[in-house]
């Protein structure tokens, strides 16, 4: 494209808020064919909300919001906030002061998994499966069963382990954003595929993937694999755009042949990105590649 073309395209993707960072990604997107999105505060909304606690045999609700609240409150995952609020509202129902927060010691993050660290006496943990795999919590078939129900209902379920066993789990639940699956059946309509790529469980990411109109799914990908599947896509053929608004989407956003951050994402993805989303509405993604489309053809 001439840069007057580009300059004009550039200017119109501004004033709808979909910042173009110059010639090259413009160029790019016209050829899109496969566009791969990230799940959590992508397709979904972002703010999780915990809809339901339980308790494992031999543990008090008192004691497992005690050290939930203690290990979550480090903690800048969305996830966390979510079972934060949550815990500080039951433990006010059984008596707690809800400005109290338990001090941790050797609190640490692991990716995509949880988080853990020593609150008082106790070694706590707080995460998916894989986490409690790692310290090796058994997992029963009861708290199995209980799992794999919160999960088909496209619920993410966040464990909690007390000196090395299970003492409850909060199911949350991100819905999904209200034009995610129109956006998707629209990229049909272009001859565009879309697929979802997470850190999250399969059974969770195969639920909300139905509800969007998803047919193909990577889950339990951490970040540098998230860029591997974009980086396969592209040796089969594909041109990627990658759209995502973590820290855990930039490698796949900068391996992308076009990189798309959500607004509202994390610095480091905007950063990352060709494009940003300004209105955080995922019908920009087809925006931005319609704008493309057009401003190639009218110069060939
Ligand atoms: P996504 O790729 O969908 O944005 P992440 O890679 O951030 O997800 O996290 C993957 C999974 O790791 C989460 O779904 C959750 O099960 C677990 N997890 C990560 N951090 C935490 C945390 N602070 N508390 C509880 N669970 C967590
Ligand atoms: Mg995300």
């Amino acid at each position: 494209a001439t840069p007057t073309a580009v300059m004009v395209a550039t200017g119109k993707g501004a004033s709808q808020g979909v910042l173009i960072k110059g010639g090259n990604a413009l160029e790019k997107s016209h050829k899109v064919n496969t566009v791969v999105f990230d799940k959590t505060g992508t397709l979904t909304v972002g703010k999780p909300a915990v809809v339901s606690a339980m308790l494992f045999p031999k543990f008090s609700m008192e004691e497992l919001c005690e050290v939930t609240i203690a290990a979550e409150s480090n903690s800048e995952h969305p996830l966390a906030k979510a079972v934060v609020e949550h815990a500080k509202k039951l433990s006010q129902k059984f008596g707690s002061q809800p400005e109290h927060v338990t001090e941790v010691k050797d609190f640490e993050v692991h990716p995509g998994a949880g988080v853990s660290g020593i609150v008082g006496d106790r070694r706590v943990l707080v995460g998916n499966k894989r986490l409690m795999r790692v310290f090796n919590v058994p997992i029963g078939p009861e708290i199995e069963n209980h799992i794999s129900e919160t999960e088909l209902l496209a619920r993410t379920c966040v464990l909690v382990a007390i000196d090395g066993r299970a003492a409850g789990a909060f199911a949350v639940t991100d819905p999904v954003k209200p034009e995610a699956e129109r956006v998707v059946s629209f990229l049909h309509s272009m001859g565009i595929s879309s697929i979802m790529v997470t850190g999250d469980n399969w059974a969770t990411a195969t639920a909300i993937a139905k509800q969007v109109g998803i047919q193909k799914v990577f889950a339990e990908t951490d970040p540098l694999g998230k860029a591997d599947k974009v980086k396969d896509l592209q040796v089969k053929g594909a041109t990627v755009a990658m759209v995502g608004d973590g820290i855990n989407d930039s490698p796949a956003l900068v391996v992308a042949d076009v990189g798309m951050a959500i607004g509202a994402g994390t610095d480091v993805a905007i950063e990352a990105a060709d494009i940003v989303l300004i209105k955080n509405n995922l019908e920009d993604v087809v925006t931005a590649i319609d704008l493309s489309r057009k401003t190639i053809s009218r110069i060939r």
